[in-house]
């Protein structure tokens, strides 16, 4: 008989981060009161569309990838949320990657609610002709959930604004008219905002400086590790270059650069844009084994590749004063505990890094009003929306004595199960 391959969801796979998803909801749910009753609500998403993408390949063969896009709560309005390409995206990333946006909108107060998407692909198999094809069949496959008013996608690791111009002409196509609001993060010719490539990172940098004074640290003299070198990890970098900080490790998927006067980071950037990665950039040490980043001595360390690299095995080598987490879920609930003793000060996801999904909500907004603002109104704007979440988090992290995530998910929880409360159940 011959053993057939089953997709990834019908394997046998760890629950990760669902299941560190899972568990922040119930260290929240004893702070939520009365509305504790609803919290099955975020324990189960709202709509889940898993698709088959079959793509003729420039050989003539046909390839097969399985997509996902999955609405976890439209409580307090459109779904919104990233699509990833990688060769891990699986059922259960995607899950929890679209809860962590309903708690991130939420707590940051932007009128969404959570969803993410994502390809089982590693992108660099593909020649760009293949890879338009992949976007554009996934495109058609969720065109029946997405939309300008349904659900909003954006782009996120391996995902760009080409293949968000993509995706919204394919969208537009099969509508039969320009929609140019069912995709942020497009370019700024197709109705994309100015500042929005660079958003989260400057939201990191906003949040990260922030929380530095709040820690009696000398925002001029920060020592800076970045794990991530892309859209988030790379603006952050340079962002706190610029301002005076020391950056004194880099990590990519390839390899990590250290230099504890401060690493060249505009001509690092330049180097990954030319050749892909990290590997081989001059002037400044390499170190032997990836694991050993998280040894560096640093006042920020900001992981910004993917989930759960922060974790109960390396958390206690951490030198650090203040874990910045531009990457969505990068601290298992474990190592979360572990930092808390030791002192060091999380500054968690769905406030550190919706720098992007705030300039996502005003290109969105621009796009409906076909009026477009300047890139100093959208900065000053991000600026303060960022520095009101994190004062308020701030606030209840201390009067009830909870971390900077408890809070967050305080905020975020009781908005959104207000929302359901107040809607009621239909039918
Ligand atoms: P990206 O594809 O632009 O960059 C990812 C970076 O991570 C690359 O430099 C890559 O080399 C590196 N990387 C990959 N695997 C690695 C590994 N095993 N070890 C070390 N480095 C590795 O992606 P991005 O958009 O910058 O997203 C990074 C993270 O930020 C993700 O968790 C994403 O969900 C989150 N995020 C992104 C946005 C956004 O607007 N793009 C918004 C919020 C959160």
């Amino acid at each position: 008989m011959i053993k057939h391959e089953l997709p990834s969801y019908l394997q046998q796979q760890s629950q990760g981060p669902w299941e560190v998803y899972l568990e922040q909801i119930d260290r929240v749910t004893p702070h939520l009161g009365s509305l504790a009753r609803w919290i099955e609500t975020l324990k189960r998403p709202k709509r889940i569309l898993i698709v088959d993408v079959p793509i003729e390949r420039d050989d003539g063969s046909i390839a097969h990838f399985e997509g996902y896009r999955v609405q976890h709560n439209t409580s307090r309005g459109p779904g919104k949320g990233g699509v990833r390409f990688h060769q891990d995206v699986s059922l259960s990333e995607v899950m929890a990657l679209s809860a962590w946006m309903t708690v991130k909108n939420a707590a940051v107060n932007v009128p969404y609610g959570g969803a993410k998407g994502g390809i089982r692909v590693d992108p660099r198999q593909l020649s760009k002709a293949e890879l338009q094809r992949m976007t554009r069949r996934y495109t058609s496959e969720i065109n029946i959930i997405i939309g300008p008013t349904k659900d909003i996608p954006a782009p996120d690791v391996n995902t760009n604004e080409e293949i968000m111009a993509w995706m919204m002409d394919t969208y537009s196509m099969n509508q039969g008219s320009t929609a140019s609001g069912v995709v942020t993060g497009k370019p700024i010719s197709l109705g994309g905002s100015l500042g929005r490539q660079e958003a989260t990172g400057r939201g990191v940098f906003v949040i990260g400086s922030e929380c530095a004074v709040r820690k009696g640290l000398d925002p001029n003299r920060l020592r800076i590790a970045i794990q991530g070198f892309g859209n988030v990890g790379g603006v952050a970098a340079r962002l706190f270059a610029e301002s005076g900080a020391r950056v004194v490790a880099i990590q990519d998927h390839a390899t990590t650069i250290v230099d504890e006067g401060g690493l060249d980071v505009a001509a690092a950037l330049e180097h990954a844009r030319r050749t892909g990665s990290l590997a081989g950039f001059p002037g400044c040490a390499h170190l032997a084994k990836q694991d050993e980043f998280w040894d560096i001595d640093c006042d920020l360390l900001i992981p910004a590749a993917l989930e759960q690299q922060i974790n109960a095995a390396n958390a206690g080598r951490i030198k650090a004063a203040i874990v910045l987490e531009g990457a969505n879920g990068p601290t298992t609930p474990g190592a979360d505990d572990i930092l808390a003793d030791r002192g060091i000060l999380v500054v968690p996801d769905v406030i550190a890094n919706a720098g992007g999904v705030t300039v996502s909500y005003f290109e969105w907004v621009q796009d409906f009003s076909s009026f477009f603002w300047t890139e100093e109104e959208i900065n000053a704007r991000l600026t303060r929306i960022m520095r009101d979440a994190l004062a308020s988090v701030w606030q209840i992290a201390e009067d009830r004595g909870v971390s900077l995530r408890t809070a967050a998910f305080i905020v975020g929880c009781t908005r959104v199960l207000q929302a359901r409360e107040m809607r009621g159940l239909y039918p």
